[in-house]
């Protein structure tokens, strides 16, 4: 008898560069077919038809009309995109072939800031006070009747790129500049209107979380909450260390999935990843952004799975399995992130320049706990700080019985790395 094919993954990809190794190994190891989609197209493409696809990925729609091409002839039994782009394109598609995932909209809604706060606002999830100005607005003006502190924010770039917290009018109006030259970049505001618009919004203080869920016909399934222990108060805002399991009490954990749930039913979000961070404080949870993605590419190498029922016996799964088997409709496991601490460093841009060395990887790769150490930032490579870069130059990884540990064993490894900028 003939074995009755591999169901195939549709996995969207910002650029053909984009690095998708975690995605390659989870559907080697599960045993299905990867089909990769990205904008540009790949010079392997040719060579390899089944296996590489360019979309364009600036509409949807058309991007959903050429995948419905390619699987008259490669089906196609699931899709998934790995950023903010991705994923409306991902939906588009998902629609177009009757595949699981989320609505166009409610992709859209998540994917654009200033949408997103209208939506969550409207439907009564805690969010901050917002308003969104035109780049032609009276400046000195709007800075005299904000509220203070205020963050100001681009409606659609990533990873905090043009966040910038401002305490007074002065302030503003220094942000207002340095946020404008951003959106006026050629490459940022080819990309479309709203690189016309800035976020202006209340500055929400205290602790700030990281939610990663994976939601199944619209219910949040946690897989991981990560405390940042570094306080993130501006006045940029990139990310240092991810600790998970969290140390806020249960009551409060529950709070904060609660007020991630509300946002998915806001945004109407209905299959798939979901990233969010959110702060906590006395008035309790705060939504400060709900993403249809994975958690970026590297980090998710902090999260792993008991395999457990549908799993593969004693062996631990990795995000991607799941979002894949989540995808193709295969079955899933408990969905329970492994009995051990975890943490991952995304080490800070250590100044402006180009990269001349990195030493002390090995002396950071030999602190006990530490797993990784993985420098993504290439020798020769322009770093650039906050809040025009958003590239960390690595990462660490640690795993320990506690995050205490965790977390000093991330700070350790680092203060052993030095990077030599010139
Ligand atoms: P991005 O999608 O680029 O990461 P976010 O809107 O998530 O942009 O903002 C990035 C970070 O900036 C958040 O994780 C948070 O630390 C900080 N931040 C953004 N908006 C606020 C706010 N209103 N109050 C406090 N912190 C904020």
């Amino acid at each position: 008898m003939p074995c009755p094919p591999k169901p195939r993954l549709l996995l969207l990809l910002p650029t053909a560069t984009y690095r998708a190794t975690a995605f390659v190994e989870a559907a080697r190891r599960l045993d299905v077919e990867l089909t990769v989609a990205s904008e540009l197209p790949s010079t392997f493409e040719q060579a390899q038809p089944d296996r590489l696809l360019t979309l364009d990925f600036s509409d949807p729609e058309r991007a959903a009309q050429q995948a419905y091409q390619f699987a008259r002839t490669h089906p196609i039994a699931g899709v998934t995109g790995v950023d903010d782009t991705a994923a409306v394109v991902a939906a588009a598609i998902a629609e177009r072939l009757g595949l699981k995932g989320n609505s166009v909209s409610a992709a859209l809604a998540a994917r654009d800031k200033h949408i997103q706060r209208s939506e969550l606002a409207r439907r009564g999830v805690p969010v901050p006070r917002f308003e969104r100005h035109g780049l032609d607005e009276d400046v000195p003006e709007l800075a005299a009747r904000t509220r203070y502190p205020c963050v100001l924010k681009p409606l659609r770039l990533s990873a905090s790129r043009g966040v910038i917290r401002a305490d007074d009018p002065s302030g503003f109006v220094a942000a207002f500049a340095r946020l404008q030259q951003i959106l006026e970049q050629p490459e940022v505001a080819a990309c479309g209107a709203w690189t016309r618009y800035v976020l202006v919004e209340d500055f929400v203080p205290g602790p700030e979380v990281a939610l990663e869920g994976l939601v199944i016909e619209g219910r949040i399934h946690v897989l991981g909450l990560f405390d940042k222990p570094d306080p993130l108060d501006g006045p940029f805002f990139e990310e240092t260390i991810y600790l998970t399991p969290s140390r806020f009490s249960e009551p409060a954990r529950q709070d904060i999935v609660g007020c991630g749930q509300a946002a998915v039913a806001a945004l109407g979000l209905w299959e798939g990843p979901i990233h969010a961070e959110l702060r906590y404080n006395a008035t309790g949870p705060w939504l400060i952004e709900l993403a249809a993605r994975p958690i970026g590419g590297r980090c998710s190498a902090v999260l792993r799975f008991t395999a457990g029922e549908g799993g593969r016996g004693n062996a631990l799964a990795s995000l991607e399995e799941l979002i894949i088997r989540h995808a193709l409709g295969m079955p899933l496991p408990a969905l329970e992130r492994e009995e051990r601490a975890a943490g991952v460093m995304m080490i800070p841009v250590p100044g402006a320049g180009v990269l001349r060395d990195v030493r002390g990887i090995a002396e950071a790769r030999a602190v006990p706990l530490v797993e990784d150490v993985v420098i993504t930032a290439h020798l020769g490579q322009a770093l650039v700080p906050w809040p025009e870069g958003s590239r960390y130059p690595g990462f660490i990884f640690a795993r320990g019985e506690t995050p205490e540990a965790v977390e000093a064993a991330l700070r350790a490894a680092h203060r052993r790395l030095a990077f030599v900028i010139g």
